[in-house]
């Protein structure tokens, strides 16, 4: 199995040392000379998904990205990737997210809390996002002071924080095994 990591910006090497620790391979897209090799799941990492628009039109790596998501590619899209799946951006999931959610004062914090199907886990929120609509074929995994910060739909799990910025394996296993059906 090889897992996709969007490489534009933002936090994509911290995926690929998770990916590592768990024995996955993983391909770095930066172009779509990178995409054209067979993968079997896409990360789109955190980071600043105004600057990864703008690489991703300019590498004309959007159109590809977004039909491969639509045809079923596995995706785990985290933070800013999270933002990337959205309807008014790759318009792949069922959701509309609200960046910069927090403010200031809470712009970045952690805590431990559950998600559904994956337990307790720790949490690093970075200038996050949440998910403020969410259609009838989106799940609810974790809600957090009455806001949606992790979901899925078919084949996409997001989430509002960085699990790849912690010591913490279980979102990415649970991704690989419960969505990419293979770990
Ligand atoms: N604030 C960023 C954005 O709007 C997301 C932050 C993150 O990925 N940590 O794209």
């Amino acid at each position: 199995m090889k897992i996709g990591i969007l490489a534009l910006q933002g936090a994509f090497e911290e995926h690929r040392q998770m990916l590592e620790r768990l024995g996955v391979m993983s391909v770095l897209v930066r172009n779509l000379n990178d995409w054209q090799q067979p993968m079997d799941g896409l990360i789109l990492p955190g980071g600043e998904s105004t600057a990864m628009m703008k690489i991703m039109k300019d590498e004309a790596l959007m159109e590809p990205v977004r039909k491969a998501i639509r045809d079923g590619l596995p995706v785990l899209g985290t933070c800013a990737g999270m933002i990337l799946l959205d309807d008014k951006h790759l318009g792949c999931m069922d959701i509309t997210v609200k960046r910069n959610a927090y403010g200031r004062q809470l712009g970045s914090f952690q805590t431990i809390y559950n998600i559904k199907g994956i337990g307790e886990v720790p949490m690093v929120f970075i200038r996050a996002p949440y998910i403020e609509r969410n259609g009838n074929g989106v799940e609810v995994l974790s809600v957090l002071d009455g806001h949606v910060i992790a979901a899925c739909q078919q084949n996409m799990l997001v989430c509002s924080f960085h699990p790849e910025l912690t010591e913490d394996t279980s979102i990415h296993r649970y991704w690989l095994s419960v969505i990419c059906g293979k770990h």
